[in-house]
């Protein structure tokens, strides 16, 4: 950063890019929109030599800082124009320091500790060189089948773009050029998480109505938190692929949310379009990309071998590659990489310091959700349960609580349950056994020792799940159900009559509903990182109350996905009088029609745990609700306020939810949409009046015009603890 032209002053930008621009040839041009992969410890000579020949823009997947500042240093000091690269990285949930999955952070509905993971994750990341994550991923995860759910914020809109923004905000800090900052990128734009039958990478098919409703919202959060760049979804988005779909990158983003920032495609998609048919060579394929507005090239070289030609040849305008370029010219302006191409490890706190793991211990404790606990089972107290039997094949797995997508993270850091509950309970017998191989495993050979050992202990915690490598990009399961021959070991476990407590590490919501009458109690931790051991001995020996809270609905079995809070009624809706079970039904009964409503015969209509739930071990009340009006007029706010009160022995932290529910309106509306959240901490007996406030526009639907609107009329609210709140007001919308 220079005195007199601070590189974030957009009109000083504008300036620099264009200068810059105007010395560049095709051929620089052309180079600029390349993103290739580094090359670890030793920089390949073709690397080298494409910086220096100004064929490279940016580069992925190179975090030693030596090569990177060797490569910063051949683009800077060798390449005709000395442009600075980009240095891209997948930095999804923590760089060495691993924080819980984003599925988890979601679980936390604490968006100023997301935002400081981020901040931390950035910084360990920066310290490497690395100066663009490929990360937060805002795509809805209403499909649990789909591996990559495990990367997003769960199955809503506001709370996706609400932990997105913070998330963009950890990365980016407050300037893009201050040491730490790191460009974020937000992925997988758009509609990605409804890839069909939740198989990455298969099609989807996403009415715009729905798209602009559920899909598009937390980028566009995401986008007015600051986020300087934007990746394309490997799908197709009804039959035109996301990396040359118009709708999506020219008319939404950069026409109507005017995205000044930077669109890279995913890995090798614009290569991809052929493979999709839409298009039937490499040369066709960078065309439509480059008409669209994808601005970098992942790893595929369509641009670099066709691009040219196509310019040459009057079927891509210059102009347009010229604004390819200037977007990531300006990006480079404004992240000061002109003035500050390398990096000095020795001015970022140590990796892993204690700062990091304090704030990945806190994540992890916020993020576990307390799902059951009969009897009071949980606390459990150390002479009540002087030995404790920790059973199962991720009790002890410093791996697999990182979670997916963790290229860079340090397994050293992560401590597991078992060696956390020695140390923190060193006056406890504490003995493990495995029962199973891994998570799906089917050799019970293990099983009579597990069985044996809950039988001379006094509590069973039992640690089942899924490992790391289940989820993620390209992890994708039909069954959500235990894997292997869990089910049956946590039965044999029962059998033995000891208290169970289950600890379920998964990076999804799994179908837990054969699993729940073996279990007294139920913590929910997805994949918690690497401090996840020392947290849930906390939670599970009452140093700390869990607080988390659901970001997705939990199926009862797997046929009911999706199954979400928001989904709309139906002409039909069940209702407990309608429902009729399978067993009930009598032999070559006729089938009617009349009085039919919509459920299906082998399960219950509603999710095993609903969105927004999550217990503690104090419990909370929701009392008088009150609206400050119940006629609101148009362009004014509604207070709406509500006393919580924690009726438990201890202090706890609940998350107090608002939805809203337009019941008539021209486009049929969700049955409830979250609309605000808080979290409050309240001490043993007291009483919280909190308050919320809705502005008309947080009223508004997208309507048949595809424009947001806000419709008169009645509206209805519920604050509560879960998406089931039952504490109901009304009121009137008026022009
Ligand atoms: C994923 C992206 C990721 C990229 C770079 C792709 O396979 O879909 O989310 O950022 O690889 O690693």
């Amino acid at each position: 950063m220079t005195a007199t032209a601070p590189p974030s002053a957009n009109t000083d930008v504008r300036e620099r890019v264009q200068e810059l621009l105007a010395q560049m040839t095709l051929e620089e041009k052309v180079g600029q929109l390349q993103m290739l992969q580094g090359g670890g410890w030793h920089v390949p000579d073709h690397l080298r030599e494409a910086i220096r020949a100004g064929r490279v823009g940016s580069v992925l997947n190179e975090v030693h800082v030596e090569s990177v500042n060797e490569l910063q240093r051949i683009a800077v000091q060798e390449s005709r124009l000395g442009i600075p690269l980009l240095v891209g990285r997948d930095v999804i949930h923590g760089f060495k320091t691993v924080f819980p999955i984003p599925l988890g952070q979601a679980a936390t509905w604490n968006p100023a500790l997301v935002e400081r993971a981020a901040r931390l994750a950035a910084e360990e990341a920066a310290s490497h060189g690395v100066n663009w994550t490929f990360s937060p991923m805002l795509d809805i995860g209403r499909d649990p089948r789909w591996g990559r759910v495990a990367e997003g914020y769960g199955e809503d809109p506001y709370l996706t773009g609400v932990m997105g923004a913070a998330t963009v905000r950890g990365y980016q800090g407050d300037r893009l050029d201050a040491p730490g900052s790191i460009a974020a990128c937000a992925k997988h734009f758009a509609g990605y998480g409804a890839s069909e039958s939740g198989r990455d990478y298969a099609t989807t098919n996403i009415p715009e109505q729905e798209l602009r409703s559920v899909h598009l919202p937390p980028f566009k959060a995401a986008i007015d938190a600051g986020c300087a760049t934007v990746m394309t979804s490997f799908s197709d988005l009804n039959g035109i692929p996301a990396t040359a779909n118009h709708l999506l990158l020219r008319q939404i983003l950069r026409d109507e949310w005017a995205f000044d920032g930077v669109v890279v495609s995913d890995w090798e998609s614009i290569r991809q379009l052929a493979v999709h048919g839409l298009t039937a060579d490499d040369r066709e394929s960078a065309r439509e990309a480059a008409l669209a507005g994808v601005d970098v090239e992942m790893t595929s070289t369509t641009y670099a071998n066709h691009l040219v030609d196509l310019v040459q040849g009057g079927e891509v305008p210059l102009a347009t590659v010229d604004a390819l370029v200037a977007n990531i010219l300006a990006l480079k302006f404004r992240m000061g990489l002109f003035e500050h191409p390398y990096t000095d490890a020795s001015q970022f706190p140590a990796p892993g310091a204690p700062a990091q793991l304090k704030a990945a211990r806190e994540a992890a404790l916020q993020s576990v959700v307390l799902l059951k606990n009969a009897h009071g089972t949980l606390p459990l107290q150390g002479e009540k349960h002087p030995r404790l039997a920790v059973i199962g094949p991720l009790a002890d797995e410093a791996h697999e609580q990182l979670g997916t997508w963790i290229f860079d993270g340090d397994a050293d850091l992560s401590v597991p349950l078992l060696p956390a509950l020695r140390a923190s309970h060193p006056e406890l017998q504490i003995e493990h056994a495995r029962g199973l191989a891994t998570t799906r495993s089917e050799d019970r050979a293990g099983f009579d020792e597990a069985v044996a050992l809950a039988e001379r202990s006094d509590v069973v915690i039992a640690m089942l799940g899924e490992e790391a490598i289940l989820s993620g990009e390209a992890h994708c399961r039909a069954d959500v159900t235990l894997p292997g021959a869990q089910q049956a070991l946590l039965e044999a476990l029962a059998a033995t009559g000891k208290p169970i407590v289950l600890v379920v590490m998964a990076g999804r919501a799994l179908a837990l509903e054969r699993v729940l009458p073996f279990a007294h109690a139920v913590l929910y931790a997805f994949h918690p990182g690497c401090q996840g051991g020392p947290a849930l001995a906390d939670l599970l020996f009452g140093r700390e109350t869990p607080s988390g809270k659901l970001p997705v609905s939990l199926p009862r079995v797997p046929g009911q996905i999706p199954i979400y809070y928001a989904q709309k009624r139906g002409g039909k809706p069940w209702t407990p009088e309608t429902l009729v079970r399978m067993e009930d039904i009598p032999a070559r009964a006729t089938q009617l029609s009349i009085g039919n409503t919509s459920f299906h015969l082998d399960t219950h209509p509603t999710p095993l745990f609903p969105f927004g739930f999550g217990l503690s071990y104090p419990s909370f009340r929701y009392e008088a609700l009150q609206l400050s009006t119940t006629t609101l007029r148009r362009g004014e706010q509604l207070e709406v306020r509500a006393d919580v009160i924690n009726t438990g022995p201890r202090a706890g932290t609940d998350v107090v939810q608002l939805y809203l529910r337009d019941p008539v309106a021209s486009v049929v509306r969700p049955a409830r949409e979250l609309k605000a959240f808080q979290r409050v901490t309240l001490e043993p007996g007291e009483r919280r009046s909190l308050r919320f406030t809705l502005r008309t526009e947080d009223l508004a639907f997208t309507g048949r015009a595809m424009q947001p609107v806000v419709e008169a009329g009645q509206f209805q609210v519920w604050v509560g603890h879960s998406s089931d709140a039952d504490l109901q007001g009304e009121f009137r919308l008026v022009d």
